[in-house]
């Protein structure tokens, strides 16, 4: 049985209570998520009991933090089917993607070549391919929405495709909440002879994603999305891709042997990291994958998709609000944006803020998508697996109430 509840007791911040005496509803999940005792516990016997550089010293505490900084590897790479080889530890996406655009995209791309993205892709997923654009001169190529699904346009997809020689795209969208068909964008692009790059910072929280089978060459994730700290995130690359890849950043760590006259670099996952690992908050995700290895992901996904469309059914019947997600969707991740037609989004924000909520309002690092919509901005809820049916009721009642006094 899924227990909410008895999840709840392990985020110690779900207890707070906020200056205006309000308990404290956290929505806002996309943008990031709360941490359980486990992984801020994990973090903070490192930094009491055996802080110390890892991959250096040779002493007890090195050993003692290159040990957990490789067990915490293990870990998350068999969390997502992946071998530790294939796991890459960056700052998050962003770097992830950056990485891919210098490493492997600028060896491997040429003037003209073609890169598919699509209009529903964060930044992250945009301005790196945009800037390798203005650089070396690929062609970029979006797909857009099909917007009375709020989904991608397949057959705009399978237009974009021939000639393409890599596809990124994101696992789902941290706007609308629509998990992409994936396993038919990689299918496709297999055949087409591109490689590929899924975004997966918002749907690593919301399904378990198995990196072999799911047959992509890069993945990208971010842990404080998943119950992890801020600061640490990873792509997981095929040894193919690895092996076509060139350094990212330079420095220590990553080198073989270096001389005045030049350096021996190291290969695949080696060659991509760079410096002192992040050793605090990979041990801080490592402990969060072992946390959410409890969760059974079927049921937290049912839980959080009643909750979503719950919401749904409550906020369409308000006056005034437009919905732009349909979490009916298969595979929606409980991420809903809307809008009042009369009440500013900056000040229905701060309206549910004085009534304890917590949700993102704004463009999401997602503007192709909002001028898609035809929208400046939106409001968003993020369900995650903590929020219960108590919250979605008092949020529906707290917008009716906003709503009907300041919507008129
Ligand atoms: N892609 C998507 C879909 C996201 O939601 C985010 C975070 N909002 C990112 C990329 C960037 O992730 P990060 O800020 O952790 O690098």
């Amino acid at each position: 049985m899924y227990d909410v509840q008895e999840i709840r007791s392990d985020f110690p911040i779900l207890k707070r209570v906020l200056p205006n005496g309000k308990p404290l509803v956290y929505f806002d999940n996309a943008a990031t998520s709360q941490k359980p005792d486990a992984v801020i516990d994990a973090m903070t016997r490192y930094y009491k009991t055996y802080n110390s550089n890892a991959h250096r010293g040779a002493h007890t505490l090195a050993d003692e933090a290159t040990t957990a900084l490789e067990t915490a590897r293990e870990a998350i790479a068999s969390f997502f089917g992946a071998s530790p080889s294939n796991l890459i530890y960056t700052s998050g996406t962003t770097e992830a993607i950056n990485l891919v655009a210098y490493a492997w995209a600028r060896r491997n791309l040429s003037e003209g070549d073609a890169v598919v993205l699509t209009e529903m892709e964060h930044h992250a997923d945009i301005v790196p391919w945009q800037e390798l654009s203005k650089e070396i001169g690929i062609e970029l190529r979006f797909v857009p929405l099909d917007l009375k699904r709020m989904c991608l346009d397949m057959e705009a997809y399978k237009h974009a495709l021939p000639g393409a020689k890599l596809v990124c795209v994101v696992h789902t969208s941290n706007v609308l909440g629509t998990r992409n068909p994936i396993e038919d964008i990689i299918a496709l692009a297999k055949e087409s002879g591109a490689r590929t790059l899924i975004d997966a910072a918002q749907g690593a929280s919301h399904e378990r994603i198995n990196f072999k089978n799911l047959g992509a060459d890069f993945l990208t994730l971010s842990a404080h999305k998943m119950a992890g700290p801020t600061g640490i995130g990873g792509l997981l690359a095929t040894n193919e891709a690895l092996s076509q890849c060139g350094p990212f950043l330079t420095g220590g760590q990553m080198i073989r042997s270096v001389s005045t006259d030049g350096s021996v670099y190291r290969d695949g996952a080696a060659l991509l990291e760079t410096g002192t690992p992040r050793i605090a908050e990979a041990i801080g995700w490592g402990a969060a994958i072992e946390w959410l290895s409890k969760i059974d992901f079927t049921q937290m996904h049912d839980h959080i998709k009643s909750l979503a469309i719950m919401a749904f059914e409550g906020m369409t019947q308000i006056d005034g609000i437009t919905v732009y997600s349909d979490p009916t969707r298969p595979g929606s991740s409980g991420t809903i944006s809307f809008l009042h037609e009369r009440i500013d989004s900056n000040d229905l924000a701060m309206l549910l803020d004085e009534g304890g909520f917590a949700l993102r309002t704004g463009q999401h690092c997602a503007q192709p998508l909002m001028d898609a919509l035809g929208v400046a901005s939106t409001n968003r809820i993020s369900l995650w697996l903590y929020n219960t049916e108590e919250e979605i009721r008092s949020f529906l009642d707290h917008l009716r109430m906003v709503c009907d006094r300041f919507g008129a």
